[in-house]
Formats: C-alpha cells, sequence, structure tokens
C-alpha cells in the first residue's frame, strides 16, 4: 500500500518536537506539504493558508491540526469537507460542541477523525490500567505541577479565552484517568485560581468521584518551580498504585512495574494509520467534557497578575 501523503498545518512547537521526527520514522506516512505563517520544513512545499495548499496538492490524504485549540475547527472543516482524514492535537477544540459538530462531518464524508490524546500512549498507561482493573480502587489523587514559565514562554493563546491555561497541561491528567479508571467519574467541585491579567486559570483543584463516590481528587498548578510533578497515586485493595512522570513510570507498593518502549507521539501516528486502513475514528469527548464541567460548577478565584517575566509588575 502506498503511504499516506500527510500535510502538518501549523508549524510550531510541537510540530517540530514530535511531529515531524513521528512522521519521519513512520512507513506508512509521507509529508508532502505545510501550511505555516511562519515557519517552513526543508523540502516540503509550505502555503500561507489550508485553502491554498489543498487546492494546490489534490492528492493529499490526511491532515495534522497542531495550532492551538482556538484555531483549529475552522482548518478542520475545510479538511474534512475536502475529503481528508484529520488528526486533531489534543485538546481537540475550543468547545465540545464545535468537535461534535466535526465528528458528524467525518461521518458523513466517510473519513477518520482521531482527537489525539498523546499523555494516554505514555509507556506506563496501559500497565496502570491493567493493574486498575484487577483492585478495587479506594481513592485517586492526581497531582499535575509545572512552571508554565519553563513549558509555555510567550505562549499568548493559551492565556486567553478557549486556550484552557493550566487545563492545557491538566488535561494529558485527565486524559489518563479517563482511559485507566474503570468506571465513569465526574466533577462534584471545583475552585479555579485566574490571575487578574489574563482570562484562563492558573492553577485549578477538582474533586470527582464516581458513582460508588471513590474520591478522585486533581490537583494542577502552572506556578511550580524546581521539581516538575505528573503524578497519579492510587490506593487500592492491592496497594498503592504510582503512575509517574506523566505516565511513564509505575510502581506498585514502591516495585517497579515493565512498561513499553514505545514512545507517545509514534504510537499516535500507528493509532492515526490504524484508524484510516481500517475506515474508523476516534473521538473521545472526556477529558475535554471534564475541563468544561470544572468552567461550569467550579468556583473562580482572583490571584495575583502573571507575566512571562518574573517581577514584571
Ligand atoms: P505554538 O508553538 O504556540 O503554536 C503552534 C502553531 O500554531 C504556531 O506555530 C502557528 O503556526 C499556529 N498558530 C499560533 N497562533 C495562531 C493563530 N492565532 N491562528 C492560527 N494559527 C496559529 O503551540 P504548541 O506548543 O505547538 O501547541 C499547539 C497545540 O499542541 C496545542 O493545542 C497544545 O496543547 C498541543 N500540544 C503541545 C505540546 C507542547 O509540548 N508544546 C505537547 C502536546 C500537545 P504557524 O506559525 O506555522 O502558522
Amino acid at each position: 500500500m502506498l503511504p499516506i501523503s500527510l500535510a502538518i498545518v501549523g508549524v510550531g512547537k510541537i510540530a517540530h518536537d514530535q511531529h515531524l521526527p513521528s512522521i519521519a520514522g513512520n512507513p506508512d506516512f509521507q509529508l508532502v506539504a505545510t501550511t505555516s505563517r511562519s515557519n517552513t520544513v526543508e523540502d516540503i512545499p509550505n502555503f500561507a493558508t489550508i485553502e491554498e495548499m489543498l487546492a494546490a496538492i489534490p492528492s493529499i490524504d490526511a491532515v495534522s491540526l497542531c495550532m492551538p485549540p482556538q484555531f483549529r475547527y475552522d482548518a478542520a472543516y475545510k479538511a474534512i469537507a475536502a475529503g481528508k482524514h484529520v488528526f486533531l492535537e489534543k485538546p481537540p477544540g475550543a468547545t465540545l460542541s464545535e468537535v461534535a459538530d466535526l465528528e458528524a462531518l467525518a461521518i458523513a464524508k466517510g473519513v477518520s477523525l482521531f482527537a489525539s490524546w498523546h499523555s494516554r500512549y505514555a509507556a506506563a498507561v496501559e500497565a496502570a490500567k491493567s493493574f486498575l482493573a484487577s483492585a478495587s480502587i479506594a481513592s485517586v489523587h492526581v497531582v499535575w505541577k509545572e512552571d508554565v514559565r519553563h513549558w509555555h514562554p510567550n505562549q499568548d493563546w493559551i492565556w486567553q479565552a478557549g486556550g484552557l491555561g493550566v487545563f492545557d497541561p491538566g488535561i494529558n491528567a485527565l486524559s489518563i484517568i479517563t482511559h485507566i479508571l474503570p468506571t465513569g467519574i465526574f466533577l462534584r467541585s471545583a475552585t479555579l485560581e485566574f490571575p487578574e491579567n489574563k482570562h484562563a486559570p492558573i492553577a485549578a483543584d477538582l474533586y470527582l468521584t464516581n458513582a460508588e463516590n471513590v474520591s478522585v481528587h486533581a490537583e494542577f498548578d502552572w506556578r511550580q518551580v524546581g521539581e516538575q510533578t505528573w503524578d497519579i497515586i492510587a490506593e487500592t485493595s492491592a496497594g498503592q498504585m504510582v503512575l509517574a512522570q506523566g505516565g511513564s513510570t509505575l510502581t506498585v507498593n514502591g516495585a517497579v512495574i515493565p512498561v513499553s518502549s514505545e514512545t507517545e507521539y509514534a504510537a499516535l501516528y500507528s493509532r492515526f494509520a490504524d484508524l484510516i486502513k481500517n475506515g474508523k475514528s476516534d473521538v473521545d469527548l472526556a477529558p475535554l467534557r471534564h475541563v468544561a464541567d470544572s468552567f461550569m460548577l467550579g468556583k473562580r478565584v482572583v490571584v495575583a497578575s502573571f507575566h512571562d517575566l518574573p517581577g514584571a509588575d
């Protein structure tokens, strides 16, 4: 079978860090074009708009959309309407309804839509899911604390409405717990902290449960300097499970559990190729739904202004 002709739209940090190397390492895909207002990829034709790209290279089979969520729907709509398979970076959109709209359009056009959640493909996530399936869970504690100045320097979109603020990393934790927990969960209460000069939260504290009242407490904070924490700790009938470092390591009662050696984005592109080959889509909105619920139910607290340069206020 011929490789899938693929284009990238939005050639920024994640496209360079992950998409380009993963595409280059996967024989199922061939990168044939990019759309970027500011960057190019060596030896690959670049276009200023997705319309120009789709008109110039009608043989494009699939498009990966790597821009921030607020700008993804229009590009996704145009690509699907033109009969292209679409890979959406996380989060899949700025609203639940726009992603539902894309899902319906993909069905109507007979193309694959992949709402990707890269953290679900972290090395230890499947092992954690298997462990939790075999134990009774008493409680879950999620601690996702990082330094926004280090990870998101000068990314204005992330602080704007729809950019999600601390939920941009926090949704990665939500994507993991909604995958590994054996039952559905829902939000009971939340507190969101908004810097007084921003439209998105810098911290969030969520209390979720399942129908049996098993507590899932999630703490997201962007003000952590020094050691960074991306941990999920479950107390269970078979002992304590610690899924750490963003889902890449797993211990049970302190013993290290063997994990997969495949990298997140290599696994994502394998999944995208499988979806296309099998005429399927994969659109799970649960992580985005929990974020929407947090904005709907959460208490809002205004905290100190945030500036990329410390002490700039
Ligand atoms: P970024 O570098 O700030 O932006 C990516 C690209 O999006 C930009 O280079 C630009 O593409 C396009 N873009 C930015 N603002 C735009 C606007 N106003 N209108 C249209 N296009 C715009 O962001 P990123 O870190 O790569 O993140 C992009 C997405 O990937 C986000 O949803 C993020 O959550 C997700 N993600 C990021 C990471 C990470 O480590 N950074 C990890 C996993 C997932 P052109 O200049 O090429 O036109």
